[in-house]
């Protein structure tokens, strides 16, 4: 328990706040009954004792060590122990001035927080120190608290003992389990794609992305790190503390300066083409996760919708022209184009599919100029779909590509398309087999 120097201010401090109405040594019981008998942490143990007697908690003012967890926007007098999680040096302009500063994250047993250092470092601090901070005071960034050490403030070193380290609870979790909001995931795959860009901020603020795919033995997903690691292609990594964002329904795999990132053997996962064959999706998967990247679906085209075969675009929009207008822009000269747009069914359920001008091409055999002929001759447009219809109506396919969803469904837009030809001789194999059993 603290010492009766150390608790006098605080028992002043609760005698203010509630007028007089206790003495000094009723106040000093309470105190000692909350924090040494029932190990209430003192600024919670000052705040009940002021409700107990009908006081008001805002009129406590000596502050005492604030949870990070607790600390909410704006605050003054705030003092924290806690352990300094990474700090980074930026050089900012005060009045055309250069000023160094320091920014990073403060973390305790309750969470972390982002912390700005705007005064030269009083002391040298690093990653992983424990610190004793007074009369800091925090606002909101962002949406976030933040703390900030201006002038007022001091911070000292203190003995590591004296913060315990904050234990984050992380869900280990495979790729094709990932969803939407799930927050500490415990994610290991490989990098198979990576690029580097800027990207600016809500707050108009530059900052480095790192992003691409990443797989495991389940499936794949899209990943952004707002912080460089050091990741490359290949890398096989456990990144613990990120979360998931999506996009039209695609979870990505997203995690900060704050995620720990471990590169592990190349032999913890198998390589990126073997990988690669895993990230074939049911439907029915894939509605329930609401989107994939880089996925395979194996399924039999069901129908294809008008709008398929050769169509024309407006020059401006890229909107299908219908009768010659455009629904934004009115009348305009169209451009040809060739797509389909059909409908994919694996059994489990049916996703929309989007096939662009050169897998259309390739499905039926001929460009885009020779389609044109076609229609030409045969005085009809729909001509092309109707091929399409012959070569594409209730085949098995494997399709490969983004899947998106919204409130009409699922979209796949496709990167690649091949016919799934039944091995016969492996088919007829298959049922001796099962005749012999
Ligand atoms: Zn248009």
């Amino acid at each position: 328990m603290e010492e009766n120097e150390e608790l006098a201010p605080h028992i002043e401090d609760i005698n203010r706040a509630l007028n007089e109405k206790l003495s000094e040594e009723q106040i000093e019981e309470e105190l000692r009954t909350y924090t040494d008998r029932y190990g209430v942490p003192l600024g919670s143990a000052k705040r009940s004792i002021v409700k107990k007697y009908e006081g008001d908690p805002q009129d406590l003012y000596v502050s005492t060590e604030k949870a990070i967890d607790d600390i909410g926007g704006d605050e003054q007098g705030l003092n924290l122990k806690c352990r300094i999680v990474s700090i980074n040096e930026k050089e900012i302009e005060v009045d055309d001035e250069p000023k160094q500063i320091w920014y990073g994250i403060l973390g305790d047993d309750t969470g972390t927080i982002p912390f700005t250092l705007w005064e030269a470092k009083p002391i040298e601090l690093e990653k992983g120190d424990t610190v004793k901070i007074e009369n800091a005071y925090a606002n909101t960034w962002n949406d976030e608290p933040q703390v900030n050490i201006g002038s007022k403030a001091s911070v000292k070193e203190i003995e590591n003992d004296e913060v315990p380290q904050f234990e984050r609870e992380t869900q280990k979790l495979d790729l094709a389990d990932i969803r939407e909001n799930m927050q500490n995931l415990d994610v290991t795959a490989r990098v198979t794609s990576i690029e580097r860009k800027m990207v600016n901020t809500q707050d108009d603020e530059e900052k480095e992305l790192f992003s691409g795919i990443m797989a495991d033995e389940t499936g794949k997903a899209q990943f952004s790190a707002w912080h460089d690691f050091g990741m490359e292609e290949g890398d096989v990594l456990r990144v613990k503390g990120g979360y998931v964002r999506s996009w039209r329904g695609i979870p990505q795999y997203s995690f900060d300066e704050t995620a720990e990132v471990e590169f592990l053997d190349d032999e913890e996962l198998p390589p990126a083409e073997e990988l690669d064959e895993v990230s074939v999706y049911s439907i029915s998967d894939l509605a329930k996760r609401g989107g994939a990247v880089d996925a395979i679906v194996d399924a039999v085209m069901i129908d294809i919708k008008s709008g398929s075969g050769l169509i024309f675009r407006c020059p401006e929009c890229r909107r299908v022209v219908q009768k010659g207008a455009c629904r934004v822009h009115g009348k305009v000269d169209g451009e040809a184009d060739l797509r389909v747009k059909g409908i994919l069914d694996d059994g489990t359920g049916a996703l929309t599919v989007i096939i662009n001008r050169e897998l259309t091409e390739d499905i039926l055999g001929y460009d885009l100029e020779e389609a044109m002929e076609k229609a030409k001759d045969e005085m009809n447009q729909s001509v092309i779909q109707d091929a399409l219809e012959e070569k594409l109506i209730a085949q098995p396919l494997r399709v490969k590509g983004n899947i998106t969803s919204d409130e009409y469904g699922l979209m796949l837009v496709a990167d690649e398309v091949e016919y799934k030809t039944i091995d016969v001789e492996e088919e007829a194999r298959k049922m001796l087999d099962e005749v012999r059993v």
